[in-house]
Protein backbone atom coordinates (compact mmCIF):
# COMPACT_ATOMS: atom_id res chain seq x y z
CA UNK A 1 0.00 0.00 0.00
CA UNK A 2 1.32 3.68 -0.33
CA UNK A 3 2.05 5.32 2.27
CA UNK A 4 -0.70 7.72 3.16
CA UNK A 5 0.92 9.86 5.24
CA UNK A 6 1.47 13.24 3.34
CA UNK A 7 3.83 14.71 5.84
CA UNK A 8 6.59 13.03 3.92
CA UNK A 9 6.20 15.11 0.97
CA UNK A 10 7.28 18.12 3.29
CA UNK A 11 10.95 19.31 4.05
CA UNK A 12 12.35 17.36 1.27
CA UNK A 13 16.02 18.50 -0.38
CA UNK A 14 16.35 20.15 -3.41
CA UNK A 15 16.76 17.92 -6.83
CA UNK A 16 20.41 17.97 -7.36
CA UNK A 17 20.89 20.66 -10.23
CA UNK A 18 23.62 18.52 -12.04
CA UNK A 19 20.00 15.48 -12.58
CA UNK A 20 18.24 17.88 -14.94
CA UNK A 21 20.22 17.12 -17.98
CA UNK A 22 20.07 13.39 -17.36
CA UNK A 23 16.58 13.64 -16.85
CA UNK A 24 15.92 15.53 -20.00
CA UNK A 25 18.16 12.95 -21.45
CA UNK A 26 16.27 9.91 -20.25
CA UNK A 27 13.11 11.80 -21.44
CA UNK A 28 14.56 12.27 -25.02
CA UNK A 29 15.80 8.49 -25.31
CA UNK A 30 12.06 7.56 -24.30
CA UNK A 31 10.96 9.65 -27.14
CA UNK A 32 13.07 8.27 -29.41
CA UNK A 33 14.69 11.28 -30.35
CA UNK A 34 18.92 13.45 -29.62
CA UNK A 35 17.18 16.66 -30.32
CA UNK A 36 17.15 19.58 -27.15
CA UNK A 37 14.71 18.45 -24.53
CA UNK A 38 13.14 21.24 -22.62
CA UNK A 39 12.13 20.87 -19.48
CA UNK A 40 8.19 22.53 -18.32
CA UNK A 41 7.92 22.91 -14.64
CA UNK A 42 4.17 22.87 -15.41
CA UNK A 43 1.29 20.15 -16.40
CA UNK A 44 1.50 19.55 -20.28
CA UNK A 45 -0.89 22.12 -21.85
CA UNK A 46 1.75 25.30 -20.30
CA UNK A 47 4.29 23.20 -22.58
CA UNK A 48 1.99 23.26 -25.81
CA UNK A 49 0.86 26.56 -25.04
CA UNK A 50 4.35 27.77 -24.99
CA UNK A 51 5.25 26.21 -28.33
CA UNK A 52 2.09 27.82 -29.79
CA UNK A 53 3.09 31.15 -28.55
CA UNK A 54 6.88 30.60 -29.02
CA UNK A 55 6.13 30.25 -33.03
CA UNK A 56 3.39 32.35 -33.64
CA UNK A 57 3.55 35.68 -35.11
CA UNK A 58 2.17 37.40 -38.05
CA UNK A 59 3.01 36.09 -41.39
CA UNK A 60 2.91 32.84 -40.11
CA UNK A 61 0.38 29.83 -41.90
CA UNK A 62 -0.29 26.71 -40.27
CA UNK A 63 -2.67 23.88 -40.61
CA UNK A 64 -3.81 22.76 -37.05
CA UNK A 65 -5.17 19.41 -36.82
CA UNK A 66 -8.50 18.95 -34.83
CA UNK A 67 -9.02 15.96 -33.29
CA UNK A 68 -10.10 17.03 -29.52
CA UNK A 69 -10.67 20.27 -27.66
CA UNK A 70 -6.58 20.53 -27.24
CA UNK A 71 -6.06 20.88 -30.83
CA UNK A 72 -8.87 23.77 -31.20
CA UNK A 73 -6.88 25.10 -28.19
CA UNK A 74 -3.52 25.21 -29.97
CA UNK A 75 -5.31 26.83 -33.26
CA UNK A 76 -6.58 29.61 -31.02
CA UNK A 77 -3.15 30.42 -29.47
CA UNK A 78 -2.06 30.60 -32.51
CA UNK A 79 -4.26 32.68 -33.94
CA UNK A 80 -3.99 35.02 -30.52
CA UNK A 81 -0.14 35.42 -32.13
CA UNK A 82 -1.32 36.44 -35.30
CA UNK A 83 -0.65 33.56 -37.09
CA UNK A 84 -2.95 32.51 -39.84
CA UNK A 85 -4.63 29.33 -39.18
CA UNK A 86 -6.41 26.58 -41.10
CA UNK A 87 -8.28 24.28 -39.01
CA UNK A 88 -8.79 20.96 -40.23
CA UNK A 89 -11.18 19.44 -37.88
CA UNK A 90 -11.71 15.36 -38.22
CA UNK A 91 -15.12 14.19 -38.13
CA UNK A 92 -16.45 14.31 -34.43
CA UNK A 93 -14.94 12.11 -31.84
CA UNK A 94 -12.87 10.73 -34.98
CA UNK A 95 -9.41 9.90 -36.51
CA UNK A 96 -8.16 12.17 -38.95
CA UNK A 97 -7.79 11.00 -43.02
CA UNK A 98 -4.47 11.43 -43.71
CA UNK A 99 -5.58 12.23 -47.67
CA UNK A 100 -8.09 14.89 -45.90
CA UNK A 101 -4.60 16.46 -44.67
CA UNK A 102 -3.39 15.83 -48.44
CA UNK A 103 -6.01 17.82 -49.29
CA UNK A 104 -5.71 20.41 -46.98
CA UNK A 105 -2.02 21.00 -47.86
CA UNK A 106 -2.05 21.29 -51.63
CA UNK A 107 -4.85 24.02 -51.14
CA UNK A 108 -2.84 25.83 -48.59
CA UNK A 109 0.44 26.09 -50.20
CA UNK A 110 1.62 28.29 -48.05
CA UNK A 111 1.44 26.58 -45.28
CA UNK A 112 4.99 26.07 -42.88
CA UNK A 113 3.55 24.72 -39.71
CA UNK A 114 1.46 21.35 -39.07
CA UNK A 115 0.46 20.68 -35.48
CA UNK A 116 -1.65 17.23 -34.45
CA UNK A 117 -2.25 14.94 -31.41
CA UNK A 118 -0.64 11.40 -31.71
CA UNK A 119 -2.90 9.63 -29.83
CA UNK A 120 -6.28 11.17 -27.79
CA UNK A 121 -7.61 9.78 -24.55
CA UNK A 122 -10.69 12.04 -24.85
CA UNK A 123 -12.29 9.83 -28.01
CA UNK A 124 -9.85 6.46 -27.78
CA UNK A 125 -8.70 7.45 -30.94
CA UNK A 126 -5.38 6.95 -32.70
CA UNK A 127 -4.06 9.56 -35.58
CA UNK A 128 -1.98 8.05 -38.53
CA UNK A 129 1.20 10.29 -37.34
CA UNK A 130 3.78 8.74 -39.92
CA UNK A 131 1.84 9.10 -42.94
CA UNK A 132 0.99 13.10 -41.81
CA UNK A 133 4.40 13.64 -40.31
CA UNK A 134 5.38 12.04 -44.20
CA UNK A 135 3.92 14.60 -46.22
CA UNK A 136 4.39 17.81 -44.28
CA UNK A 137 8.34 16.51 -44.46
CA UNK A 138 8.24 16.46 -48.26
CA UNK A 139 6.92 19.82 -48.09
CA UNK A 140 9.80 21.28 -45.60
CA UNK A 141 6.43 21.91 -43.04
CA UNK A 142 7.89 22.16 -39.62
CA UNK A 143 5.99 19.20 -37.72
CA UNK A 144 4.36 19.78 -34.06
CA UNK A 145 3.21 16.41 -32.41
CA UNK A 146 1.23 16.66 -28.92
CA UNK A 147 2.14 13.28 -27.58
CA UNK A 148 1.01 13.94 -24.58
CA UNK A 149 -1.22 11.01 -23.98
CA UNK A 150 0.55 8.64 -26.54
CA UNK A 151 4.06 8.59 -25.26
CA UNK A 152 4.74 5.49 -23.24
CA UNK A 153 1.22 3.97 -25.39
CA UNK A 154 2.67 3.77 -28.78
CA UNK A 155 6.00 3.55 -29.96
CA UNK A 156 7.07 7.37 -30.30
CA UNK A 157 10.07 7.65 -32.87
CA UNK A 158 10.45 11.57 -33.25
CA UNK A 159 13.79 11.43 -34.81
CA UNK A 160 13.07 8.60 -37.10
CA UNK A 161 9.94 10.09 -38.36
CA UNK A 162 11.46 13.39 -38.53
CA UNK A 163 9.15 15.45 -35.82
CA UNK A 164 10.38 19.20 -35.12
CA UNK A 165 8.65 19.43 -31.86
CA UNK A 166 7.31 16.56 -29.40
CA UNK A 167 5.51 17.62 -26.56
CA UNK A 168 4.83 14.58 -23.89
CA UNK A 169 3.61 15.04 -20.08
CA UNK A 170 4.71 11.74 -17.57
CA UNK A 171 1.53 11.29 -16.03
CA UNK A 172 -0.51 9.44 -18.58
CA UNK A 173 0.91 6.19 -19.89
CA UNK A 174 4.08 6.51 -18.02
CA UNK A 175 2.63 6.75 -15.01
CA UNK A 176 4.52 9.74 -13.48
CA UNK A 177 4.09 12.99 -11.70
CA UNK A 178 1.64 15.60 -13.60
CA UNK A 179 3.05 18.84 -12.67
CA UNK A 180 6.10 18.87 -15.34
CA UNK A 181 6.03 18.07 -18.80
CA UNK A 182 8.80 17.87 -21.46
CA UNK A 183 9.14 18.71 -25.16
CA UNK A 184 11.80 18.00 -28.25
CA UNK A 185 13.24 20.85 -30.38
CA UNK A 186 14.58 20.26 -34.05
CA UNK A 187 17.43 22.66 -35.05
CA UNK A 188 14.91 23.51 -37.46
CA UNK A 189 12.36 24.41 -34.91
CA UNK A 190 15.15 26.44 -33.61
CA UNK A 191 15.61 28.39 -36.53
CA UNK A 192 11.53 29.36 -36.48
CA UNK A 193 11.86 30.21 -32.82
CA UNK A 194 15.02 31.72 -32.83
CA UNK A 195 13.69 35.68 -33.61
CA UNK A 196 13.80 38.94 -32.86
CA UNK A 197 9.99 39.32 -32.23
CA UNK A 198 10.11 35.87 -30.09
CA UNK A 199 8.50 36.83 -26.38
CA UNK A 200 10.98 36.92 -23.82
CA UNK A 201 10.70 36.98 -19.71
CA UNK A 202 7.30 34.59 -19.76
CA UNK A 203 6.66 31.23 -18.08
CA UNK A 204 5.57 30.53 -22.07
CA UNK A 205 8.85 31.67 -23.93
CA UNK A 206 11.11 28.65 -25.58
CA UNK A 207 13.80 31.08 -26.21
CA UNK A 208 14.14 31.61 -22.10
CA UNK A 209 14.29 28.50 -21.90
CA UNK A 210 16.85 28.17 -24.01
CA UNK A 211 19.04 30.88 -23.41
CA UNK A 212 18.88 30.25 -19.75
CA UNK A 213 19.52 26.76 -19.33
CA UNK A 214 20.32 25.13 -22.27
CA UNK A 215 22.81 28.00 -23.14
CA UNK A 216 23.80 28.08 -19.27
CA UNK A 217 25.44 24.24 -19.90
CA UNK A 218 22.13 23.08 -18.34
CA UNK A 219 22.75 22.73 -14.61
CA UNK A 220 19.76 24.89 -12.51
CA UNK A 221 16.65 25.32 -14.01
CA UNK A 222 15.21 29.14 -14.51
CA UNK A 223 12.44 29.77 -11.76
CA UNK A 224 11.99 27.39 -8.87
CA UNK A 225 12.04 23.78 -9.28
CA UNK A 226 9.60 21.69 -7.23
CA UNK A 227 11.89 18.87 -6.14
CA UNK A 228 8.58 16.87 -5.45
CA UNK A 229 8.35 16.88 -8.83
CA UNK A 230 11.43 15.86 -10.72
CA UNK A 231 12.12 13.08 -7.54
CA UNK A 232 8.86 11.76 -8.23
CA UNK A 233 9.83 12.21 -12.61
CA UNK A 234 13.36 10.29 -11.71
CA UNK A 235 11.20 7.40 -10.01
CA UNK A 236 9.13 7.01 -12.80
CA UNK A 237 11.77 7.12 -15.14
CA UNK A 238 13.21 4.75 -13.11
CA UNK A 239 10.76 2.00 -13.40
CA UNK A 240 9.63 2.70 -16.69
CA UNK A 241 13.50 2.34 -17.81
CA UNK A 242 13.73 -1.05 -15.61
CA UNK A 243 10.49 -2.67 -17.54
CA UNK A 244 12.08 -1.06 -21.04
CA UNK A 245 10.21 1.20 -23.13
CA UNK A 246 9.45 -1.66 -25.88
CA UNK A 247 7.58 -3.56 -22.72
CA UNK A 248 5.93 -0.67 -21.64
CA UNK A 249 3.88 -0.10 -24.98
CA UNK A 250 3.68 -3.73 -25.40
CA UNK A 251 1.56 -3.72 -22.15
CA UNK A 252 -0.35 -1.19 -23.16
CA UNK A 253 -0.94 -2.69 -26.86
CA UNK A 254 -1.88 -6.25 -24.91
CA UNK A 255 -4.61 -4.11 -22.57
CA UNK A 256 -6.06 -2.66 -25.47
CA UNK A 257 -6.62 -5.88 -27.20
CA UNK A 258 -7.63 -7.55 -24.19
CA UNK A 259 -10.34 -4.91 -23.88
CA UNK A 260 -11.54 -4.56 -27.24
CA UNK A 261 -11.86 -8.49 -27.35
CA UNK A 262 -13.75 -8.72 -24.17
CA UNK A 263 -16.09 -5.81 -25.35
CA UNK A 264 -16.83 -7.45 -28.52
CA UNK A 265 -17.36 -10.98 -27.02
CA UNK A 266 -19.71 -9.29 -24.27
CA UNK A 267 -21.73 -7.73 -27.56
CA UNK A 268 -20.25 -4.26 -27.08
CA UNK A 269 -20.01 -1.81 -29.75
CA UNK A 270 -16.76 -0.31 -30.24
CA UNK A 271 -16.48 3.34 -31.49
CA UNK A 272 -13.46 3.31 -33.79
CA UNK A 273 -11.58 0.15 -35.93
CA UNK A 274 -8.39 -1.50 -34.47
CA UNK A 275 -6.17 0.31 -36.61
CA UNK A 276 -7.89 3.79 -35.79
CA UNK A 277 -7.75 2.95 -31.86
CA UNK A 278 -5.50 4.33 -28.48
CA UNK A 279 -4.11 1.59 -26.38
CA UNK A 280 -4.66 4.35 -23.41
CA UNK A 281 -8.62 4.53 -23.99
CA UNK A 282 -10.82 2.23 -25.22
CA UNK A 283 -14.21 3.88 -25.96
CA UNK A 284 -17.38 2.18 -26.62
CA UNK A 285 -20.59 3.40 -27.82
CA UNK A 286 -23.39 2.80 -25.38
CA UNK A 287 -27.09 1.81 -26.77
CA UNK A 288 -29.20 4.48 -27.94
CA UNK A 289 -32.15 2.82 -25.21
CA UNK A 290 -29.67 3.92 -22.27
CA UNK A 291 -29.38 7.00 -20.23
CA UNK A 292 -25.30 7.84 -19.94
CA UNK A 293 -25.25 9.69 -16.76
CA UNK A 294 -27.19 6.95 -15.02
CA UNK A 295 -25.25 4.06 -16.53
CA UNK A 296 -22.12 5.84 -15.26
CA UNK A 297 -23.55 5.94 -11.64
CA UNK A 298 -23.72 2.24 -11.43
CA UNK A 299 -19.96 1.69 -12.41
CA UNK A 300 -18.70 1.27 -9.17
CA UNK A 301 -16.85 -1.68 -9.25
CA UNK A 302 -13.85 -1.83 -7.25
CA UNK A 303 -10.41 -1.63 -9.64
CA UNK A 304 -12.49 -0.57 -12.49
CA UNK A 305 -12.48 2.84 -14.61
CA UNK A 306 -15.39 4.14 -16.88
CA UNK A 307 -15.57 7.38 -17.76
CA UNK A 308 -17.78 9.60 -20.05
CA UNK A 309 -16.00 10.24 -23.75
CA UNK A 310 -14.94 13.85 -23.64
CA UNK A 311 -15.51 16.91 -26.22
CA UNK A 312 -17.79 17.17 -29.37
CA UNK A 313 -18.92 13.62 -31.01
CA UNK A 314 -18.20 11.46 -27.98
CA UNK A 315 -21.77 12.29 -26.36
CA UNK A 316 -22.38 8.13 -26.51
CA UNK A 317 -19.29 6.96 -25.71
CA UNK A 318 -17.83 5.48 -22.50
CA UNK A 319 -13.90 5.37 -22.19
CA UNK A 320 -12.56 2.21 -20.49
CA UNK A 321 -9.14 3.52 -19.13
CA UNK A 322 -6.33 1.11 -19.24
CA UNK A 323 -3.02 3.95 -19.46
CA UNK A 324 -0.14 3.55 -17.36
CA UNK A 325 -0.32 1.66 -14.33
CA UNK A 326 -3.55 -0.07 -15.88
CA UNK A 327 -2.51 -1.43 -18.83
CA UNK A 328 -2.89 -5.04 -17.22
CA UNK A 329 -5.32 -7.86 -17.06
CA UNK A 330 -6.86 -7.02 -13.63
CA UNK A 331 -7.58 -3.12 -14.81
CA UNK A 332 -9.01 -4.60 -18.04
CA UNK A 333 -10.82 -7.51 -16.13
CA UNK A 334 -12.22 -5.06 -13.60
CA UNK A 335 -13.75 -2.51 -16.40
CA UNK A 336 -15.36 -5.19 -18.20
CA UNK A 337 -16.98 -6.10 -15.08
CA UNK A 338 -17.95 -2.82 -14.85
CA UNK A 339 -19.44 -2.41 -17.88
CA UNK A 340 -21.51 -5.12 -17.95
CA UNK A 341 -22.63 -4.30 -14.65
CA UNK A 342 -24.00 -1.36 -15.51
CA UNK A 343 -25.67 -2.75 -18.80
CA UNK A 344 -27.04 -5.43 -16.56
CA UNK A 345 -28.70 -2.31 -14.57
CA UNK A 346 -30.20 -1.19 -17.93
CA UNK A 347 -31.77 -4.43 -18.74
CA UNK A 348 -29.41 -4.48 -21.78
CA UNK A 349 -28.37 -8.00 -22.85
CA UNK A 350 -24.99 -9.25 -22.65
CA UNK A 351 -22.46 -11.57 -21.91
CA UNK A 352 -20.26 -11.31 -19.40
CA UNK A 353 -18.49 -14.79 -19.23
CA UNK A 354 -18.31 -14.20 -22.69
CA UNK A 355 -15.74 -11.21 -22.43
CA UNK A 356 -14.31 -12.25 -19.60
CA UNK A 357 -13.14 -15.58 -20.97
CA UNK A 358 -12.09 -13.19 -23.91
CA UNK A 359 -9.79 -11.24 -22.21
CA UNK A 360 -8.33 -14.19 -20.40
CA UNK A 361 -7.48 -15.75 -23.71
CA UNK A 362 -5.68 -12.53 -24.99
CA UNK A 363 -3.40 -12.51 -21.76
CA UNK A 364 -2.87 -16.24 -22.19
CA UNK A 365 -0.89 -16.45 -24.87
CA UNK A 366 2.98 -17.00 -24.39
CA UNK A 367 4.67 -13.19 -24.04
CA UNK A 368 7.06 -13.09 -26.82
C1 LIG B 1 -3.70 15.03 -21.12
C2 LIG B 1 -3.42 15.66 -22.43
C3 LIG B 1 -2.95 16.97 -22.55
C4 LIG B 1 -2.80 17.91 -21.38
O1 LIG B 1 -1.97 17.43 -20.42
P1 LIG B 1 -2.03 18.06 -18.95
O2 LIG B 1 -0.82 17.51 -18.34
O3 LIG B 1 -3.31 17.54 -18.39
O4 LIG B 1 -2.01 19.52 -19.09
C5 LIG B 1 -2.68 17.46 -23.81
N1 LIG B 1 -2.88 16.71 -24.90
C6 LIG B 1 -3.33 15.46 -24.83
C7 LIG B 1 -3.51 14.67 -26.09
C8 LIG B 1 -3.63 14.88 -23.60
O5 LIG B 1 -4.10 13.63 -23.54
Amino acid sequence: MPNRDWSHLLDIPTFPADRYASVAERLGALMGTRNDVLLIQAEAVVALEAVATSLARPGLSALNIVTSPYGTWFGNWLQRGGSDVVNLTAEAGRPVDAQAVQAALDANPGVTVLALVHAESASGILNPLEDIVTLARARGILTIVDAVASIGGHALAVDRLGIDIAVIGPQKSLGGPAGLSALSISPKAWRHLQRDTAPRSSILSLMDQKEQWLDTGRLALPGTPSPLEFFALQAALDRIEAESMEQVVKRHDLAKRATRSGLSALGAQLWVEDHAASALVTTAVLPSSIDRDTFLSRRVIAGADLSPGVGPGTERLIRLNHTGPRANEESVLANLTAYSRALDAADQPNDLDQGLRAVVEIYRVPKS
